[in-house]
């Protein structure tokens, strides 16, 4: 992963967060209070503007950057989660992995992270519902097409889950029927990656 890599990576995220904003806001909307579009550009926004910075650190060093200021400019549930994810997989990979095997090794601490911090598993429809899967097909090897199918199947499941974490969990059962906002940003985020990996 070179620094124009990085770079094109956090141009990507920032473009979809931004294309999709109205989506991610209208999901959050049903379920939540209606500000994931606004956290998630807010956060990505703010990466690209260090993207400089960032694109010129070590590579576990430009994660956990990139986690640190999700972090520090989310207000919501999404800037820590995500900055969790981030520098969880900055601190578990100082230099860009070179193989399947060490992706999945630098997501699952990622992931590892995000169920610290949000004290939750996959099943409670959120953005875990999306990473789990898609983390548990790179460890058994699985290409760019079955990630992005994976992405896509997950966050669908989401639908007719009930919420027992986050907002959407205050809900109870009127929570079932709708996709999780933040398992949409998920699949979003993951398709970006996939799409600079397949120099899209
Ligand atoms: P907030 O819920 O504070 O308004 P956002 O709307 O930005 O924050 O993000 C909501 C998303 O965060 C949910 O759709 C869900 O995917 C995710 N989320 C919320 N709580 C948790 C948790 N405890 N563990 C994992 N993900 C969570
Ligand atoms: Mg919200």
């Amino acid at each position: 992963m070179n620094e124009e890599k990085l770079r094109w990576i956090i141009a990507k995220c920032q473009a979809l967060m931004a294309a999709h904003a109205e989506e991610l806001t209208a999901l959050d909307q049903a379920i939540g209070d209606g500000d994931h579009g606004l956290n998630m550009t807010r956060g990505f926004d703010a990466i690209l503007a260090a993207a400089d910075e960032i694109a010129a650190m070590p590579f576990g060093a430009a994660l956990q950057k990139a986690g640190m200021t999700l972090v520090m400019n989310v207000g919501g549930a999404s800037g820590p989660l995500y900055g969790s994810l981030l520098m969880g997989m900055g601190k578990a990979s100082a230099e860009a992995p070179r193989d399947g095997a060490g992706v999945a090794a630098m997501f699952g601490e990622g992931i590892e992270a995000v169920k610290k911090r949000g004290k939750s598993e996959a099943g409670a429809k959120t953005m875990l519902d999306v990473l789990v899967p898609v983390h548990a097909v790179i460890a058994n090897g699985g290409g760019i097409a079955e990630v992005r199918a994976t992405a896509e199947e997950s966050l669908a499941a989401t639908k007719d889950m009930l919420a027992t974490k986050g907002r959407a969990a205050f809900l109870g059962e009127r929570s079932i029927g709708h996709l999780d906002p933040g398992a949409r940003s998920s699949a979003l985020l993951i398709n970006a990656v996939c799409d600079v990996l397949e120099g899209k």
